[in-house]
């Protein structure tokens, strides 16, 4: 006798074991049909699944997210049939869910062309009408292996033979392909209609550069193909607003092979750059931060006293001396230099909060293969800031600091914000009563502010809690840019301390704080948000005046003489070319207002106004224009993301 409940609470008696399959056919035959996979006792299976003792049952059909995952999950193996069929001597290696898709690695000698892309696509759907049962089986690790080295697939006996002794080895059967896999999945290839494979890039097996370069198909799949077609537009808008595209278009900068993930800033785009610093030295200052300059080498021996030699080692770029004491390490952030600023000199309580700020050059070896643009650099600057406080401050200072990043935020036009509070992990530094306290300070700072946030549990740094703040663009993606961190472990090891009212040493509580994170990678996410159609106040040049003849010459100079005394950044365009012909050129390197100078604008002492966008604000004198282009400076990007 066997009770299976179902969510709704019902309870249905079966005289003995059955699958879950065979379960849902009973209780309700149309869920049965719909059915994906179910949930058994709060752990996903396959509807195949044996039923032996009493349990909790819920069915996943296509209106549960969690049904999601199963689905790219299974449409990633489905792949790696049909590039088996069509190229059976590619090996297959792994093909793990991401967001919004999957990807399958497969080691090939040729490289995959969007050809090939097509044919494939093409073979999955012929596979998935075919409604191949995909059926689990398990074997013992021996038959496994000879198996897999049967069909050629060395890369599976190694996952296979790295599997810890004593797991069970379970394995998909799909039509003639087989794959080694945990599971769960659909009952049949029918149940994979809604996807579509996006790119081909090259990868290394395990991600090292050492190893094998295999290659990676990436794929997406959706419960609906309304979800799906959202996707695919928001994919295409992606990709015309490519910073790396437009970086070009714009001329902003470039990186090229001799310096790999290492920015070489045109002065176009080190306008924007030096803008955003300026902008954010400004807010600093009023919060009361002092900036300062650290060194970009700093002795071994400093990095083993931070902790960053046994935690980054991998990631710092050494200088190679035969002397391990004349060893340096460029600095991969900028937390030990700002410890050394605050020792310089007896603190007391008075003095505190210190907040040192410094726009800190860092630079770290990622590995070459995940490097991308201005999105994933070696060499980046962090709107970097050090908070010395006590105890008794670290609400506050957390709160001021939530504040302020709200007010930055929204001067880029990014009014969605998202909140996590990462709590303490396994393993860390610090008493529990220190984790208590400053988790409590965190939340009741978060609180206070009636922000919405979540939890991030256990995600905290090993040395103290923080909360991570993602920017939400105007394609829906999400960025972590922000982040205020409570450090117990860096002050200490490194020797902080003031004086207390009651004449004690004590070691202050350290924050580590930035509000864009990477100034490189800002900019990047800034370029695709705005599709480099920057606002008035951080475009490198605001202002085009264009004459539709050599008669308007003398008028137009002083015209861009006024505007320019007006602080506005302007061009003038007085080349011997049609006037359509300059607009379009102009619109096309994004200048947020261009003027047209004709005989009649002289006449009226006038200028013509257009906006980037194609709108005509008609003729106006330049004093007006000069008074709506400070208005729109003033109001940096809040104005643009309404449109
Ligand atoms: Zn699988
Ligand atoms: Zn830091």
């Amino acid at each position: 006798m066997l009770v299976i409940t179902v969510p709704d609470g019902t309870k249905f008696s079966f005289p003995g074991p059955v699958t879950i399959c065979q379960a849902t056919k009973k209780i309700n035959s149309s869920l049965a049909k719909a059915a994906i996979a179910a949930e058994v006792n709060g752990k996903f299976v396959d509807l195949s699944y044996l039923l032996t003792e009493d349990v909790v049952l819920r069915i996943l059909t296509e209106h549960d997210p969690q049904a999601l995952e199963i689905i790219r999950h299974s449409t990633a193996h489905l792949l790696a049939h049909a590039v088996k069929q069509l190229f059976p001597h590619a090996q297959v290696t792994i093909g793990p869910v991401i967001e919004n898709g999957f990807y399958y690695d497969f080691s090939i000698a040729q490289s995959f062309t969007p050809d090939d892309l097509q044919q494939i696509e093409k073979r999955m759907q012929e596979l998935s009408k075919q409604a191949l049962p995909i059926e689990r089986f398990e074997l013992p690790r021996t038959e496994a292996i000879a198996l897999f080295r049967r069909m050629g697939e060395e890369y599976k006996v190694e996952i296979i033979e790295k599997i810890p002794e004593g797991e069970v080895l379970s394995f998909y059967r799909e039509g003639d392909f087989v794959d080694l896999c945990r599971g769960p999945h659909v009952p049949n290839t029918n149940k994979l209609k809604i996807f579509k494979l996006t790119h081909i890039a090259g990868a290394y097996w395990r991600g090292d550069a050492k190893n094998a370069m295999l290659q990676r198909i990436y794929g997406t799949a959706w419960l609906k193909q309304n979800d799906l077609d959202t996707y695919l537009t928001r994919l295409a808008e992606a990709e015309k607003r490519d910073h790396r595209k437009l970086a070009k278009q714009l001329d902003l900068f470039h990186i090229q092979e001799e310096a790999p993930g290492m920015v070489f800033w045109h002065p176009n785009g080190w306008a924007i750059y030096q803008y955003i610093e300026r902008y954010i030295q400004s807010c600093l200052v009023k919060c009361g931060y002092q900036e300062i300059r650290t060194p970009q080498l700093l002795s071994r021996h400093l990095w083993e006293r931070s902790g960053h030699w046994d935690k980054f080692f991998k990631e710092m770029f050494i200088t190679y001396t035969s002397d391990e004491n004349t060893q340096f390490a460029i600095k991969p952030m900028n937390c030990p230099g700002h410890v050394q600023v605050f020792n310089q000199g007896l603190k007391s309580y008075r003095d505190l909060p210190v907040r040192f700020s410094e726009f800190g050059s860092c630079h770290r070896n990622e590995p070459s293969g995940s490097l991308h643009g201005l999105m994933r650099v070696r060499g980046f600057v962090q709107d970097d800031a050090h908070i010395f406080c006590t105890e008794e401050q670290l609400q506050s200072e957390v709160a001021a600091f939530i504040t302020l990043l709200y007010e930055v935020y929204a001067d880029f036009g990014f009014n969605e914000i998202l909140l996590k509070l990462a709590t303490r992990p396994e393993v860390r530094v610090g008493s529990n009563e220190n984790w208590d306290r400053a988790e409590q300070a965190l939340m009741h700072a978060l609180n206070a502010g009636s922000f919405m946030w979540s939890y991030a549990v256990g995600e905290g740094a090993f040395y103290g809690p923080k909360i991570e703040f993602s920017l939400k663009d105007c394609l829906g993606r999400v960025w972590q840019c922000g982040t205020i961190q409570v450090d117990f472990s860096m002050p200490e090891r490194l020797g902080a301390e003031y004086i207390t009212e009651k004449g004690e040493r004590k070691v202050p509580v350290m924050l580590h704080r930035a509000i864009l994170g990477s100034l490189e990678r800002f900019i990047g996410i800034l370029i695709e948000h705005y599709a480099g159609r920057f606002p008035v106040w951080l475009a490198p040049v605001q202002v085009i005046v264009m004459t539709i003849t050599d008669k308007q010459h003398g008028y137009a100079v002083a015209v861009a003489q006024e505007l320019e005394q007006a602080g506005l950044r302007i061009k003038l365009d007085l080349r011997n070319e049609k006037i359509g012909f300059k607009i379009r050129e102009h619109t096309l390197q994004k200048i947020p207002y261009l003027l047209v100078i004709g005989d009649k604008e002289i006449e009226s002492q006038q200028v013509s106004v257009r906006r980037q966008t194609g709108d005509n604000l008609g003729r106006l004198l330049v004093q007006e224009f000069v008074q709506l282009m400070q208005q729109a400076v003033s109001q940096r990007g809040r104005i643009d993301a309404e449109k």
